[in-house]
């Protein structure tokens, strides 16, 4: 009765936040192999509480799910990441699809005009989605999928390797991206099952020609480890943590370097600073 009465409280709070649009989207870096030169961010939904503090997403994520405010809280992070991004240099942003998105309202068009209004570039849209996703109505999703991808977005695969049948998808669908599940990332060094298990996965998307990123890098090890066995992108605490987008703006766009004391001829009609700095 009490979980109960504390999840009905949480609820209406988070309905209450949603209207006075006090929910916030941070961003993860997302990173080539070398781990130095960032692909993309990933968007994740903040909340934080008046009394709670920060509520855990998987927490709050579950209560909008069951009561259905997964639906405004979905087209908020996805309105907010595509006008971020869209300001931001080439970098592709990747936002979480539920799978009641795909039971209830139009995603498509959703989808559509969260592009257009931002004017962002549909290839720089990752949309990734679990197995969760697929589980009912897969025939029905799968045309989902295929409409959105016509509109020139990426799909990705996200936890791979947590459902029953993941590998049956990648048969069923071309996604652009593998993202490996972190409970087999944080495995690695330690448990010889992990890195075999990372190292198939990683061949299976060579195959398959999808791209592969490995989530949860929390150690230089697991890093090395991706690198030499051929992961196309990393993203973990041990890389960057989830960030506001101010933080993000200044990590993908750093002030430029101060000038070189040798400076190169200028060009003519350009005139040097008069103030000494
Ligand atoms: P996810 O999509 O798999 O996101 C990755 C989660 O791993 C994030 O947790 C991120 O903060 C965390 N993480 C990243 N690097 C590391 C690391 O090195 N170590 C560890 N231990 N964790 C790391 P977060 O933000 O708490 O989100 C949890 C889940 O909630 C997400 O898993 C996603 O399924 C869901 N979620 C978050 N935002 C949204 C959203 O806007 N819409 C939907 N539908 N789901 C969301
Ligand atoms: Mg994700
Ligand atoms: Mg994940």
């Amino acid at each position: 009765d009490g979980r109960l009465q504390a999840r009905r409280a949480l609820e209406r709070d988070l309905r209450t936040a949603l209207l006075r649009g006090e929910l916030e989207v941070h961003y993860q870096l997302q990173l080539d192999a070398r781990g130095e030169e960032p692909v993309g961010v990933e968007a994740l939904a903040r909340w934080h509480h008046h009394e709670r503090g920060w509520v855990p997403a998987e927490d709050f994520i579950s209560v909008a799910e069951d009561t259905g405010l997964i639906l405004p809280l979905g087209e908020q992070v996805l309105r907010t990441a595509c006008a971020q991004a869209a300001a931001w240099p080439k970098v592709r942003v990747s936002v979480n699809l539920s799978p009641v998105q795909f039971r209830h309202g139009d995603l498509v068009e959703l989808v559509r005009s969260a592009l257009q209004d931002t004017g962002l570039d549909p290839t720089r849209l990752e949309l990734e989605i679990t197995e969760r996703v697929l589980l009912t109505d897969t025939a029905g999703v799968l045309a989902t999928l295929g409409r959105l991808r016509d509109l020139g977005v990426r799909i990705a695969m996200d936890d791979f390797g947590t459902g029953y049948s993941s590998l049956s998808y990648l048969q069923k669908f071309p996604f652009d991206t593998i993202k490996i599940d972190q409970s087999f990332v944080g495995g690695l060094e330690a448990q010889s099952e992990a890195d075999a298990i990372v190292r198939a996965v990683l061949g299976l998307g060579r195959s398959l020609g999808m791209r592969t990123c490995a989530e949860g890098v929390e150690t230089a090890g697991q890093l090395a480890f991706l690198q030499a066995e051929g992961c196309d992108e990393v993203q973990g605490y041990y890389l960057s943590r989830p960030l506001p987008a101010a933080d993000i703006g200044r990590l993908l766009d750093p002030p430029m370097p101060a000038p070189a004391t040798e400076a190169p001829e200028p060009p003519i009609g350009w005139a040097p600073a008069t103030s000494a700095s």
